[in-house]
């Protein structure tokens, strides 16, 4: 490539992060699969995240104040360490891999976290633990596609092979 038509491409695109938001289903598989060969083929480094929503126990109809009774520390504290043996499970198939686990609201955590860890491209299911109820996207890959600031590859999980 000439000088003249490098300058008119423009800088070229560096990929050196790559965040892969991950609630453990099945339907998060198939990304993790697209962003371990990105991670090859780029050099790139691969961030695991999980986002524990703890308001999970509201959605799932237990009273309000269930958070403040003294069993609901244990509760929370096992749900807490399940999720680290996920992710040490998961990290366990993708050596290398950063490992974080935040704690809120999946959504704008999500795009918190890659601006945080700098990440240069975000690769996510379509769907995740609800499954395909929701025609396109589940809404947490529906709001990272429309707010992220880098790119998103979504991945559905019976397109993956
Ligand atoms: P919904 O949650 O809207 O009922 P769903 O569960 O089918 O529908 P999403 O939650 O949007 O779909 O899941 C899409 C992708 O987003 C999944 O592949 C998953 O890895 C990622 N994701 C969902 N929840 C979390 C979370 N708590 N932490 C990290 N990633 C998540
Ligand atoms: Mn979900």
């Amino acid at each position: 490539m000439s000088q003249t038509e490098q300058t008119t491409m423009g800088a070229e695109v560096r990929i050196s992060r790559i965040l892969v938001p991950t609630d453990f289903s099945p339907g998060a598989e198939p990304a993790l699969r697209w962003a371990a060969t990105l991670r090859q083929v780029f050099g790139a480094e691969l961030i695991l995240l999980h986002v524990l929503n703890l308001n999970m126990a509201a959605l799932a109809g237990l009273p309000s104040d269930f958070l403040r009774v003294p069993a609901a520390g244990e509760l929370l504290q096992r749900i807490r360490d399940e999720s680290v043996e996920e992710m040490s499970r998961l990290a366990a198939k993708y050596p290398g891999a950063r490992t974080l686990i935040r704690e809120g609201s999946p959504r704008p955590v999500i795009l918190e976290v890659a601006k945080e860890v700098g990440a240069d491209l975000i690769v996510m299911g379509t769907h995740g633990w609800t499954g395909l109820t929701q025609l396109l996207f589940g809404s947490v890959a529906e709001h990272v596609v429309r707010h992220s600031p880098v790119p998103v590859l979504t991945v559905r999980q019976d397109e993956a092979q």
